[in-house]
């Protein structure tokens, strides 16, 4: 190449930016998000989380460390439905970075990609406690809406850097097979296309088809384990399971905290002894992050078993990819 083409190539790669995917910067606010991103842009890009998983990601504090990370982003990806509305303004206004302004192509809001749950009805109130007017933001432990987040991601990032959309949306399928894999077995997958599935896990078909002699054992993976546990009553922590729950067709009797945010009183505890005992609870799903006092004193008075498990990549070394964190979950709760 001669000097002059060379500086020409030089200044075009300069020119095109973060088109050239191999640097890209994403960074997202939960380590769930920064799992299926690791993923979908595989060696094309750094992925950082603001959150490790450990945390209540409704409490986090913006530190000038999550600032400066925010600083140099080509991508920013959240969960929306305000989980992070304590912290995420103060890091995107401190930033100063105009491409992962809200609006802007560099910004990526999960939720507009996944199923929605607890959209209110009503007008929301300070008095409901932590409610999320535009609806509950823990949708990530729906296996549906990793799916559908991974193809967003795949999708968004093929936006960014076009010269690698190819290879974003083959990351995207791969990792859409692999879950698909994880929740229904190659076998049922033989049998009928995922979509298919998905969608009788929704309208609750799939439970009078396992039940065909001839489906018999043809079901592997989470639905096979969670198929027993199907109408169950649990109870949970934080309202924080409902996504999971409405997947495998578990039903939340209660939640421990009386209002989203607001710890349990003894009189609350109380009541939910009560209906827990009729119900048969088994179950008490919660998050190693929260007080185990209440759970552990409604295990000894209904006999259900206490299952603090993480809901979140990274809040149990197990939960080590998004996949894992299933497989975790998927197993604490089953396990009798
Ligand atoms: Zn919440």
């Amino acid at each position: 190449m001669r000097p002059t083409a060379m500086l020409a190539a030089v200044v075009a790669l300069a020119l095109t930016g973060t088109a050239t995917a191999a640097g890209l910067k994403i960074v997202t606010t939960t380590s769930d998000l920064a799992a299926i991103a690791k993923a979908v842009a595989g060696d094309r890009a750094e992925v950082h989380s603001i959150c490790t998983g450990k945390e209540d990601p409704h409490m986090l504090q913006a530190k000038p460390s999550c600032i400066l990370l925010a600083r140099n982003a080509d991508l920013w990806i959240r969960i929306g439905l305000e989980l992070e509305i304590g912290w995420e303004p103060p890091i995107l206004d401190g930033s100063r970075n105009p491409r992962i302004r809200e609006g802007a192509r560099g910004h990526l809001d999960a939720a507009e990609s996944a199923l929605i749950l607890d959209v209110p009805t009503s007008r929301v109130t300070r008095a409901l406690g932590d409610v999320h007017p535009q609806g509950n933001p823990h949708y990530w432990l729906d296996p549906l809406n990793g799916r559908r987040i991974a193809g967003a991601m795949g999708e968004r990032l093929a936006e960014i850097a076009p010269a690698d959309a190819a290879l974003f949306r083959a990351n995207a399928t791969a990792f859409q097979q692999a879950v698909d894999e994880r929740m229904f077995g190659a076998e049922l997958l033989k049998a009928l296309p995922a979509d298919r599935l998905w969608a009788m896990t929704e309208d609750g078909s799939i439970t009078a088809f396992l039940a065909d002699p001839a489906n018999q054992g043809r079901a592997a993976g989470w639905l096979a384990t969670m198929q027993p546990l199907r109408g169950q009553q649990i109870l949970t922590y934080h309202r924080s399971w409902v996504y999971f729950a409405h997947r495998f067709g578990l039903v939340i009797a209660a939640e421990i905290e009386p209002k989203p945010g607001v710890p349990p009183s003894g009189a609350h505890l109380r009541q939910i002894a009560e209906s827990a005992r009729q119900q048969g609870v088994r179950v008490i799903l919660q998050e190693p992050f929260y007080s185990r006092k209440a759970a552990d004193r409604l295990a000894v008075e209904t006999g259900a078993r206490v299952v603090a498990v993480a809901n979140s990549v990274g809040g149990q070394p197990e939960a080590s990819d998004y996949l894992a964190l299933m497989d975790l979950i998927v197993k604490r709760t089953a396990e009798k």
